[in-house]
């Protein structure tokens, strides 16, 4: 992929990340059963067993706008995916980007950064570039001009509601007023003014985010976590950035449970998935009805959905193990929906 590659001119770009094999997939000799054969494509070779017992390879193709193999960096990924929607807002515009995928495939060290290991590393994620260049961009003297500030929230939403975590996860009404408007009150909009400010509280979201929990990815995998970069202009909104790092796929198919919670979990997650994808499409078609209300994530992000000036990404994350396959073409379909007409 080279800067030639980019698409410049679409509302909704979708594209595949895949990750290498870790430690523990080479540990039980897992297969990598993905390629990806060009820059748009990705192929999943699943191993199937015919009644004589004779084995073979059953081969599906996708094609995305992008496809990352596993040695594409975050920088490189981001490029292609949120950079180009650093620009929408600065044109008044709303943009989202999503990061879709089972539990383990890489949604986290995409948006977050990379949190393997002890020295937790935010800067290299999603999150963090969009933010370094919504400064670079500040800076140029056609913005300068528009004398812009920029404020930062960060929340997450678990079984239908919304936490505050730069607010040590208190908890958030969602109110719709009567010319549809949405409003999470009281969510904090802290002000920042440089990359360094923005990384200090993706720390401090991190940290809330996973405190009280016996593992981090236990609690992350069930719930959304929204990241947003909000542009204002005399205290009026000029445009917003929505960076979300969603809920573990995999986990929609908790519906048959027998925990009761996890069974409640799962059909939350499963009803805003499906939302996503409806909205989502809605956007691309330029229909005029959004069904925002199905879920509390798409009620909070409708101003996103809605409006000339709307564009939005979605970043799906694939595991390259055998053991992932079901998930993994789960995903691919989903991702594959978004933005067939
Ligand atoms: P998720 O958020 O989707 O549950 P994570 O982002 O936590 O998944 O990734 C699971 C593990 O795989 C982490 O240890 C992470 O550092 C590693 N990982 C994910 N994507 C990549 C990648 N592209 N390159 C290297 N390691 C990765
Ligand atoms: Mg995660």
């Amino acid at each position: 992929l080279s800067t030639t590659d980019l698409i410049e001119e679409h509302r909704i770009c979708v594209c595949v990340r895949k990750r290498p094999l870790n430690k523990k997939e080479l540990t039980i000799r897992d297969l990598d059963v993905i390629t990806i054969p060009s820059k748009d494509v990705v192929m999943v070779h699943e191993p199937k067993q015919k009644v004589d017992l004779t084995r073979y390879l059953e081969n599906q193709t996708f094609r995305f706008d992008y496809a990352f193999d596993d040695s594409t960096t975050n920088e490189m990924v981001y490029r292609f995916t949120a950079r180009p929607l650093v620009e929408t807002i600065f044109e008044r515009g709303m943009a989202t980007c999503f990061a879709y995928g089972q539990t383990g495939s890489g949604k986290t060290h995409t948006m977050g950064g990379d949190f393997s290991g002890k020295n937790q590393d935010c800067s290299k994620g999603i999150y963090a570039l969009a933010a370094r260049d919504v400064f670079v961009m500040l800076k140029k003297p056609c913005h300068k001009k528009l004398d812009l500030q920029v404020y930062a929230t960060f929340f997450e939403i678990y079984s239908g509601k919304v936490f505050d975590l730069l607010n040590g996860k208190a908890k958030l009404r969602v109110l719709e007023d009567g010319k549809q408007q949405v409003q999470v009150v009281g969510l904090h909009e802290r002000d920042v003014k440089c990359t360094e400010d923005v990384l200090k509280l993706i720390e401090v979201g991190n940290s809330c985010r996973t405190s009280g929990q016996t593992s981090a990815n236990a609690h992350s995998s069930r719930s959304h976590a929204v990241f947003q970069i909000i542009l204002r202009r005399k205290g009026k909104m000029h445009g917003k950035f929505s960076l979300i790092d969603l809920a573990g796929n995999e986990r929609g198919a908790d519906t048959s449970s027998a925990d009761r919670q996890t069974r409640l979990e799962g059909a939350e997650i499963n009803k805003s998935l499906l939302a996503l994808k409806e909205c989502i499409r809605a956007l691309g078609r330029n229909k005029p009805h959004t069904p925002f209300r199905a879920s509390k994530l798409t009620q909070v992000l409708r101003d996103s959905f809605i409006g000339e000036n709307s564009r939005t990404c979605m970043i799906a994350t694939i595991s390259p193990g055998m053991t992932s396959c079901e998930n993994t073409l789960n995903t691919l379909r989903y991702a594959n929906r978004v933005k067939e007409l």
